[in-house]
């Protein structure tokens, strides 16, 4: 389903807001390439140790990645602080990337032999079933439904579902709110699952991205957008005047490491690579210089469910 169309003249009253969120965006009146004001600061990140010695000739995915000298590792490319790429350099950052990046390293792959891909929240079930990526970290809630058809390393972080709105927005505080209303999510997450089963009154719109779902609110199309506060929040906080996120968190999503079903000595490894990256403060140094930038300190991360 998509919104209605407003008219031309409602846009054009919108274009200055749309060029403020552009430009807080992409970091305001910095020269262009330059990072964005409060993006992550690469002397921040921790450097991971690499384990070259590492070997796991029973995972297929291991060794087809080894034969090739890369992993492929699917994101996101449009989420603030979780998985964003710059698009003046082409270099992805956030926390899921370096998520992505201590557990490439305990399988021996450096920062250098990974290649990233984007794949909205609708795919990635399929991407991981043929192969197209080796892992995929982009806040994926690990649930009963995914884990009859895909693996999942973790969790690695809990996040839980809200709301953000406009700051003009004074109706809407919590998901009982939206009867009515347009509620923008992104095809095939769980945020809209549960608003069309736990909300019926609510107007669901899906796009393939959260992004295009933030566009549609600061151009009236939609009046709130929800999923993860973690994603949310990183939205609200590049565009603090223009949007805010209301509520508490109604419901738990675990974020795990998604991979091929079947691949046991893979989820196993990636386990592994999480627990010893929380243990040796490599979690919470990549937390700070990323997801923490949104305004939450870092929690204690959930305990890895090796399943
Ligand atoms: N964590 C939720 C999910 O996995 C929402 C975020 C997303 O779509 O990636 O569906």
């Amino acid at each position: 389903m998509t919104s209605t169309q407003r008219g031309p003249r409602l846009a054009a009253a919108l274009l200055p807001v749309l060029a403020a969120l552009v430009l807080a965006l992409t970091g305001g009146c910095g020269r262009q390439g330059s990072p964005p004001a409060k993006g992550p600061r690469a002397g921040d990140l921790p450097a991971y140790h690499v384990d070259t010695a590492f070997s796991l000739p029973a995972s297929p995915t291991w060794t087809r990645a080894h034969r090739r000298g890369r992993l492929v590792v699917g994101v996101k490319d449009d989420q603030p602080y979780l998985g964003e790429r710059d698009p003046a350099t082409g270099a992805y950052s956030g926390f899921d990337i370096e998520i992505a990046r201590m557990a490439a390293a305990s399988l021996g792959f450096p920062a250098d032999r990974i290649t990233f891909k984007a794949i909205a929240s609708a795919n990635r079930e399929t991407a991981l079933g043929n192969g197209q990526v080796d892992f995929y970290v982009g806040t994926y809630t690990i649930n009963a439904l995914r884990k009859r058809q895909v693996g999942f390393a973790g969790p690695y972080y809990l996040a839980g579902q809200g709301l953000l709105v406009r700051t003009d927005e004074h109706d809407i505080n919590g998901p009982r709110d939206l009867k009515g209303k347009k509620v923008c999510s992104a095809a095939g997450s769980s945020s809209i699952q549960r608003i069309e089963a736990d909300y019926p009154d609510a107007t669901p719109v899906t796009y393939d991205t959260y992004s295009v779902c933030v566009d549609n609110l600061l151009t009236y199309q939609v009046d709130a957008v929800t999923t993860d506060d973690s994603i949310l929040l990183g939205y609200a906080a590049k565009a603090p005047k223009e949007m805010k996120v209301v509520g508490r968190p109604f419901s738990k999503e675990p974020y795990g490491i998604g991979l091929s079903k079947g691949d046991t000595a893979l989820r196993l490894a990636l386990d592994d690579a999480i627990v010893a990256h929380e243990r040796n403060g490599d979690w919470k140094r990549a937390y700070d210089a990323t997801l923490g930038l949104s305004g939450v300190p870092a929690p204690t991360p959930p305990p890895v469910d090796r399943y």
